[in-house]
Parts: C-alpha cells; structure tokens; sequence
C-alpha cells in the first residue's frame, strides 16, 4: 500500500494514493456505488461481490483496470473475510442492509480492516421498526403517532383508537414487504393477524409497530454520518408502486429524481435540524458509533416532516440519481465518514438534475422468468449524460441477460429535470428485452 497521499488540504489527508477496495452487493445501487469509486485516483484495484455484468465492464479511471467480480453472496460474511484478508483489501464498501445487520462491520473491524457502513448496533435502525420507534419517541425526532406491541389484544384495541386507519409494520427486516397500510378496523385486525398469527414474514413478526397514516408527500433523504457529523444530500423522490400513478402493487422502487421541488433549501435544512441533530446526539447517548448512511423515509405532512423509517444503507435506485449528482470523490467521502473526519468536508453536487427509470423483468413484483436476452445497453450509454446501471443481470455465452426483478436503472443528467426525464426516456427506449416494464411517469409528479 502506498501512503504518499494525493491532496495534503484535503481533510482525509490520511487516505492512501493506491487502495484495493472491495464492494459488497450485486444491485443497481452497488453498480453505482463501483461506477463512481473507480473514477476516484485513489482507487488502483476493484473488486464486487458478487456483483453483476455492468460491474464487471467497469474499467478504473487511474489505471484501465477491470472490475473483477467474485463469487461469494454478501451474507457469506466468512468468505468475504477471508478474500479480504487474502488480497489485503485496503477498504470495503457495504451496500445492503443485510450484511450489516448480520455484523460485517463489526467483524471486519475486529481483523483490523477498513470497512464503511453501519456496525451491527447502528444497523438496529434498520433491523428493527420497534427500536427506531422508541429512539425516535426518546429523542423527539417527528414520527407518525404510534404503538409497539407484542400482544395481539393489545394491537388491535391500539388500531381502533386510530378508527383502524393505520400502518401495521412487522419489526424485522422483511424485503420491504411487512408494511400493511389498513383503512378499517377489519382491515387492520386482519394485518395484526397476518404479522403476528400467522407469522406472514416469519420471526420478523413477533413484534409489530402500529402507526397512525400519514397523508403527504414522501420524500427520502439521505446523509453520510461519521459518528458526531451527518451531512445531508440534496433530496430525490423514489417510485415504489410498479406501475403509472402509483398503481400495483409495493416494489423495491421503479424510479427515481433529484432534487425535489418539494422541499426548499430553507425546508430541507430545517429538517436536518429536527431529524438529523437529534438523531446524532440520540446515538452518542445511546453509545451508537453510527458511522455510514442514513436514509429516513420522509413524509410531509401538512404538520412538517415526519419520519417514517429509518434505512441504514444507500437507498436503490436513489444511489443513481445521487451518484451521477455527485462530483466529490466517493473514495475520500467514504473513507471520512469511516475514519469520523467528515465536520470539515465540503460535498460537490452537480447543478443538474438526475432522473432514473427502472426497466423491470415482466411480473415484478411477482413472479417473472429470467434469461432473457438484452439489446441495446451499448448504445443507450452512447447517448449523453446517461448512464445504465445494471441490477439483476449476469453473463451468459457471451450476452448480458436478466436475472433478476429490476433490471436496470437507465439513469441520465440533464441540466433540468424535464430535459433529464427525457433523456432517461429516450435511453430506454433504445434498450429491449423481452416483457420489459418500466413506468413512464417517472419525474412527472415534479414537472
Ligand atoms: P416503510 O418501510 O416503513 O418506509 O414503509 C413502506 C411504505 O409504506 C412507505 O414508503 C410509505 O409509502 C408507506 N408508509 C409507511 N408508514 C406510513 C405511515 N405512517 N403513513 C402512511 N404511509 C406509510
């Protein structure tokens, strides 16, 4: 490892000029989170587990070299230890919340390697609806009303003092699914039964947070935390249902923007008053080292911001629209955030706006076959300011196929976002696969 650093002013000034770093995940976000880390100087070495084929073609800026992606899943966190330590990775990239749950964090930390993301008790945030509920109640954060229980009686006579007009949530982690928006008592007798009777989503349901509903506008936010210091991103706006005006049924997201014009500089910085102060302050009471992103969902109620959720990773495909926003350097953003220097770190943002449409294998959310042959990526990433993210595709003879639910996230910049819309849009149209479905009012609830 080389320790000649590259910018002596620079706050990460510790950071090496040649890093071998390892990335964890195999999503659209991990494809962003590669793309951007290998245009940074200091990386000299790429590796994605396990990655995808638009991964694999990335090349690193400072010296032409190749991805190489390797095959261990991101919950295999004995393998990722052990090529770690083989290949003396310098620094590790976690993407998804489930490794970090499981404790890659804290184990790496314990071999003496490098790695950014939540440790295991920052990732409760994400793990547990019920511990997020409470912190928020503890520390003021502005949250929905609502109740914690792990007693079926007890939660349905809470849902009828909300006229059954509520959100049941499993506590665990369920793949984005143990969330039941109810709008009678019958209905939300029935989301009780389902999380905590008939265990629906498994250990996850043992216990159930019950929030009162929220109208508004859902926002998300995202900042990096070193411990002491969060820094907020400008905002974006995710796409949940699977289809046009929010239609069909809860995906993992079909598309996103940013910014919003929902939020003011003014409106935004205010909420970063109220959310993210407490909840720095809230963790080192706690004796939560809370170093890696925090993303709450947000709603905007007539009453101000509320939090909905706390996520302790980099939303998909809300990384797209940031990423090809950002001109910082991930490489020393990550690292300050890991090493707690971020106080005195100035983020560049790009002025134009970035919008993401997600082509999805036909069915998604449901079931959807894979091996589907896919044209067009080349020329797609021709056009300008526009980038393809892959998410669930991989190799096969030669050609890129899909393999998963979301497929790609076609993500393009443009200097507002109208021409940034219609950018992502005209990239799309030049890709095929057959059964291809991506909404196409992705941005339009801003314009
Ligand atoms: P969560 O995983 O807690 O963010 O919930 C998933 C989705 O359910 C959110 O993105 C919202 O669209 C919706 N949701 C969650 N909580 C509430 C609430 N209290 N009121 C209205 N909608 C909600």
């Amino acid at each position: 490892m080389n320790m000649r650093t590259l910018n002596s002013k620079s706050p990460t000034a510790s950071i090496c000029a040649a890093m071998k770093i390892l990335v964890i995940g195999s999503g659209g976000r991990e494809h962003a989170l590669v793309w951007k880390l290998a245009q940074s100087p200091h990386a000299t070495q790429l590796w994605c587990a396990p990655g995808n084929a638009g991964i694999l073609q990335e090349r690193l800026a400072k010296n032409g070299s190749t991805v190489e992606c390797i095959n261990i899943g991101a919950e295999d966190l004995p393998k990722l230890l052990a090529f770690a330590q083989e290949k003396q990775v310098d620094f590790t990239v976690v993407g998804p919340d489930n490794p970090l749950a499981l404790g890659i964090v804290d184990l790496f930390q314990n071999h003496g390697l490098k790695i950014w993301g939540v440790n295991q008790k920052a990732a409760q945030f994400e793990a547990s609806k019920v511990f997020s509920q409470k912190f928020m109640e503890k520390y003021g954060i502005p949250t929905a009303a609502a109740g914690t229980f792990s007693d079926v009686v007890a939660a349905k006579r809470f849902c009828a003092t909300l006229g059954g007009k509520c959100v049941v949530k499993a506590d665990g982690l369920a793949l984005g699914k143990g969330v039941l928006i109810c709008h009678d008592q019958a209905e939300a007798e029935r989301a009780v039964d389902e999380i905590m009777v008939s265990k629906a989503f498994g250990a996850a349901g043992a216990r159930v947070v019950i929030q009162e509903f929220l109208e508004g506008i859902e926002v998300s936010l995202h900042a990096l935390c070193d411990g002491t210091t969060a820094k907020l991103f400008p905002t974006s706006q995710d796409h949940k249902r699977a289809l046009d005006g929010d239609q069909g049924l809860n995906t993992g997201g079909m598309g996103t923007y940013s910014p919003t014009p929902f939020l003011t500089d003014t409106q935004l910085a205010d909420a970063a008053k109220m959310i993210l102060d407490p909840f720095m302050l809230g963790c080192v009471a706690e004796g939560i080292d809370y170093r890696g992103l925090l993303y709450p969902g947000i709603m905007l109620t007539k009453n101000g911001p509320k939090v909905l959720e706390f996520n302790a990773r980099f939303g998909d495909p809300e990384t797209q629209v940031y990423l090809t926003r950002l001109e910082s350097d991930l490489v020393e953003l990550l690292d300050a955030s890991a090493s707690g220097m971020l106080a005195n770190y100035e983020f560049k943002w790009k002025s134009e706006a970035s919008v993401c449409v997600i082509m999805a294998s036909g069915g998604y959310p449901g079931n959807y076959p894979k091996g589907k042959v896919i044209t067009g990526l080349a020329a797609a990433n021709r056009l300008p300011g526009t980038k393809v993210f892959h998410a669930g595709t991989v190799m096969k003879d030669d050609q890129i196929v899909t393999s998963g639910g979301r497929v790609l996230g076609v993500t393009a910049l443009g200097k507002d976002l109208r021409t940034a819309q219609a950018a992502a849009y005209a990239a799309v149209e030049t890709i095929h696969f057959e059964g291809a479905h991506f909404r196409r009012d992705i941005a339009a609830k801003a314009l």
